[in-house]
């Protein structure tokens, strides 16, 4: 990896050191689930009457078909029922009391005390591993990408390398992550792409980003944040749920709630938010069952079926 590749990354998504604090089970050993990405819930009706606006929590919402429909196959499929449980807090969180400044800058601080480094969980070297790591991770487990792209970084640590191998090569290395054969196409095209008119480099923009083939808003601002240090958030299937079910930016889609986050977080706390929020939905505040009793900002959190301990 170039000198200045390694200086423009601001830290490594490799999790290495001492996991979040709140990842731990109280008194215990560190999480040692490294649950990956699960397919975002981008939508979810509002059921709640305008009537409990102001108050800090709502009713449950009346089922609507749809919802009866998911909730009726949530019994044999995982993946639908935490599909019903981000819509279920989408349809929740527009009815909660808005939080305050105070409270905002209060479950930040604590974020930021329990994990003053908050990083992700890709391994990757420099921008352009990483992108490629981030474009892989659709649908796919961060530990399965990892397990994928130990050796198609050591085939193809660049650009060049990339086109080099072509997309049979490629295909080899990542045939354990799901719909492998469409990633590998986008990923020796980026890879042409950015030699073609970025110089072989990643550029630090989200419109060029998202021009590329596999690369959406979501996996521009996890670049764009990680390797350049900008303070964007990405907002995944633990982001939207997160935002929704705690009130703090509800929203029926994940811009929605990206620039609902954008616009709530302290300017201070942005750049570091998008891994908070991401830790804290993949180890504390999980879609099926919120572990509520050991969640750093329960008191904070306007979710009326938390937990009991
Ligand atoms: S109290 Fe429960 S529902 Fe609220 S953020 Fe914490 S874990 Fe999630």
């Amino acid at each position: 990896m170039a000198n200045e590749d390694k200086d423009s990354v601001r830290r490594s998504a490799r999790p290495r050191g001492k996991p979040a604090a709140e990842a731990r089970p109280p008194g215990g050993s560190p999480a040692r689930a490294r649950k990956g990405s699960e397919k975002s819930a981008t939508s979810g009706r509002s059921t709640a009457g305008n009537s409990q606006a102001g108050k800090n929590t709502a009713a449950k919402p009346k089922a609507s078909p749809a919802l009866a429909v998911l909730e009726a196959q949530a019994v044999t499929r995982p993946a639908r029922r935490r599909a019903v449980a981000n819509a279920a807090a989408a349809a929740l969180g527009g009815a909660f009391r808005p939080w305050s400044p105070e409270e905002i800058a209060t479950a930040f601080s604590r974020f930021e005390a329990a994990n003053p480094h908050p990083e992700g969980e890709l391994d990757y070297h420099d921008p352009f591993t990483l992108l490629v790591a981030v474009v892989l991770s659709a649908q796919a487990t961060d530990v399965g990408v990892n397990k994928a792209t130990r050796g198609l970084f050591k085939a193809a640590p660049t650009p060049q390398a990339m086109v080099a191998l072509g997309e049979e090569g490629v295909a080899q290395h990542i045939r354990t992550l799901g719909l492998y054969r469409g990633k590998a196409k986008n990923v020796v095209e980026l890879s042409r792409r950015l030699i073609a008119e970025h110089g072989g480099q990643v550029p630090p923009d989200r419109a060029a980003l998202e021009t590329l083939p596999g690369v959406g808003r979501k996996t521009a601002n996890v670049v764009l944040n990680i390797a350049f240090g900008l303070p964007t958030i990405a907002v995944d299937t633990h982001l939207f749920r997160i935002a929704n079910r705690t009130g703090l930016a509800p929203g029926k889609t994940p811009l929605e709630v990206e620039l609902g986050l954008e616009r709530t977080i302290p300017e201070r706390f942005l750049l570091h938010a998008h891994h908070w929020l991401i830790l804290h939905g993949r180890y504390v505040c999980k879609a099926l069952k919120p572990d509520c009793p050991r969640c750093l900002i329960a008191d904070l959190c306007r979710w009326p079926e938390k937990t009991p301990a």
